[in-house]
């Protein structure tokens, strides 16, 4: 009997034991992936491209500032102890790489220490990482980094990362988790992987999910109908406690939805009104609605299901005399487009006013591709012959192309599926011969491929190199002339 309670008293021991190790927690972790809050003294960033992009965790997104220097400060969840850190050159453009780079630490952002300094920071790429090892001895909550760039008044960086062990002393528990598979059609079953640190319990609350909450470490919850769903989880130790919250988490998507379409807000300006701008009105007397059909259209090519777009918000649209054609600038939610008032000058006496009504609705669908199209990462620039290029334009006019604003008579042998417009759109249509869902496919794969390549997404989809297809396609180009 005493022998037994020993027996006992020494496991409880032993588990004590094992679960105050576990607590410690000594192996540094990468802390920027804590709720770490970030901010910059420079806040000039484009849309899309502002400081919390430098962890989120996507090499493929930047900070960019149209400064030569930023001090950037970051504020750990709790005080850590920094054994390295890393910094991840931006997707394009060298010169606004950072140059010298100065980190910092302190505890009460009056007194900095500085930690490390690097004068001729060389990257060996697009997208690399350079790390460099520092032997700070003491815990700091505030650490800063001071970046500067090479005389280049544009400066950039995709990534920051901060390897550190977090402070022994401090036993408050970290809520944190996250789930691979949680934007599926019609139902699916999330699987949540809990990375929470110096936490022994758990609460979760799974708000439209079965079951709608658990204790479990990692639970796997069951969601059934169609919706956004927020998810929360308190971790626990010994009545210390951290909580997280993810709106919009997991995300059940219906098929189709179509009448839940949210248009953008449109901001139409026709600049050249009075001069050449007369014309555009008097071929469309109404844009907006024009604008709006056309978008709906867009994204019933390139989707099937409403819940996948990336929402469209704001469109700014106008007319002006410009070289070009048309062009579409920045991102979902905000895009802007022009059209050339000029252009349409030069062609009112080649065309009749249907062909120019019809250029004016084919160049719409093509810039609007471009607008809710799927963006790849790590494929290049936004140059001739790039995947990136071959990618955006051969879609865009492939949609134009599928809305009945081309003509097959354009389609001729040669080229390369990269040179993008027609050459690119002709291909993307031929290889519906071969999968009818194959624009569909192939907008997908630009958020499960990455980095993204068209030998990537050929060989997903088919299972086939592009140049076997294209080789393929060429060959029946011959054959049909
Ligand atoms: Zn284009």
């Amino acid at each position: 009997m005493i022998k037994n309670t020993s027996k006992l008293m020494l496991l409880a021991c032993v588990t004590a034991l094992l679960m105050s190790c576990n607590l410690q927690e000594t192996t540094p972790v990468n802390v920027t992936n804590y709720k770490c809050r970030i901010m910059s003294d420079r806040n000039d960033s484009p849309v899309g491209e502002e400081v919390n992009k430098l962890v989120d965790g996507d090499v493929y997104s930047k900070y960019l500032t149209f400064n030569s220097s930023a001090s950037i400060q970051f504020t750990t969840l709790k005080k850590c102890k920094l054994s390295s850190y890393s910094l991840v050159s931006g997707g394009d453009a060298e010169e606004r790489d950072p140059m010298i780079c100065v980190l910092e630490a302190s505890n009460d952002k009056k007194t900095w220490q500085e930690i490390d300094r690097q004068k001729d920071l060389q990257f060996s790429g697009r997208n690399q990482k350079l790390s460099f090892p520092v032997s700070a001895n003491e815990n700091y909550k505030y650490y800063r980094l001071q970046l500067e760039s090479n005389g280049n008044d544009i400066l950039q960086l995709s990534e920051v990362e901060l390897l550190a062990a977090w402070d022994n002393n401090d036993n408050t528990p970290i809520a944190l988790f996250k789930a691979e598979n949680r934007a599926f059609f019609t139902k699916g079953l999330v699987e949540f992987n809990n990375l929470s640190v110096q936490a022994d319990a758990y609460h979760w609350y799974f708000k439209g999910g079965k079951p709608e909450t658990s204790t479990a470490k990692n639970p796997k919850v069951k969601y059934e109908s169609f919706g956004k769903y927020p998810v929360q989880l308190i971790a626990e130790n010994k009545g210390l406690k951290d909580t997280i919250i993810l709106n919009d988490y997991v995300n059940v998507k219906r098929k189709g939805g179509w009448n839940q379409f949210s248009y953008p807000k449109i901001n139409f300006v026709n600049k050249t009104l009075g001069g050449n701008g007369d014309l555009y009105t008097e071929l469309v007397p109404n844009p907006k609605e024009l604008i709006n059909t056309v978008c709906l259209d867009v994204c019933k090519i390139l989707y099937r299901s409403v819940d996948e777009i990336d929402v469209l918000n704001v469109l700014d649209y106008s007319i002006e005399d410009l070289e070009t054609i048309s062009a579409k600038g920045g991102n979902p939610p905000h895009i802007n487009i022009f059209f050339s008032s000029l252009y349409l000058k030069n062609k009112k006496g080649e065309m009749s006013n249907k062909d120019l009504v019809d250029e004016i609705v084919g160049v719409l669908y093509h810039e609007l591709a471009h607008g809710y199209q799927y963006s790849p990462k790590g494929a290049g620039a936004y140059a001739g012959g790039s995947d990136f290029f071959g990618f955006l334009e051969g879609i865009a006019d492939y949609v134009r192309l599928k809305a009945g604003y081309s003509s097959y008579e354009y389609r001729k042998v040669g080229g390369h599926w990269n040179d993008g417009y027609k050459t690119s759109a002709f291909f993307i249509d031929w290889l519906h011969t071969k999968d009818p869902d194959f624009v569909y496919k192939l907008n997908q794969t630009a958020k499960t491929i990455i980095p993204w390549s068209w030998d990537a997404a050929t060989h997903k989809i088919f299972d086939q190199s592009t140049q076997s297809l294209w080789d393929e396609y060429q060959a029946y180009l011959i054959a049909n002339k």
